[in-house]
């Protein structure tokens, strides 16, 4: 009778600490999810790009922050999914739109830096510049150069070889 109480106990205890542990996992994992694997930044719904860096898989916050990844690790980077800006919905590279450098950047800090004297702060680098946002039809990419400017290309011409 002891020895099966103390069994249970153990028992017990041993669930405790599994389902702690795998709440702990699991919060850390979606974290993970929401963050980009290059510049940390939050991974932003409409502009999410997943990829792979050799067998590695990256979620990455806009496609110009996945395209410095190569140049980042030095390992070959394929990009398995981009996402449609419209819908936010997930988009194969070679279907994809790419309108570079609107005035729409998910990336870029809202509102613009003023230092001191109020004079406003160009930024001179960031990685998430230009701007890169993709969609699934062209119609649609060609609606939003008209409010936001840019320039429309498809994914291949701005990273060729980058999904196979
Ligand atoms: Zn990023």
């Amino acid at each position: 009778m002891r020895r099966l109480l103390t069994f249970l106990g153990v028992a017990i205890l041993l669930t405790i600490a599994l389902g702690v542990g795998y709440t702990g996992w699991k919060i850390s994992r979606s974290r993970a999810a929401h963050v980009c694997a290059i510049c940390s930044r939050p991974v932003h719904p409409e502009s999410k790009v997943v990829g792979f860096v050799e067998e590695q898989r990256g979620v990455y916050c806009c496609p110009a922050c996945a395209l410095t990844a190569h140049r980042q690790t030095g390992k070959p980077v394929r990009l398995v999914a981009l996402t449609d800006y419209e819908t936010k919905t997930e988009l194969r590279p070679e279907q994809a739109y790419i309108v570079q450098d609107s005035d729409v950047n998910p990336c870029a800090r809202a509102g613009a830096l003023v230092d001191e004297t109020n004079t406003p702060h160009q930024v001179h680098f960031d990685r998430c510049s230009p701007s890169y946002l993709a969609f699934a039809h062209r119609s649609a990419a060609e609606s939003f150069i008209e409010k936001h400017g840019g320039k429309l290309m498809r994914f291949e011409e701005l990273a060729p070889g980058y999904h196979h």
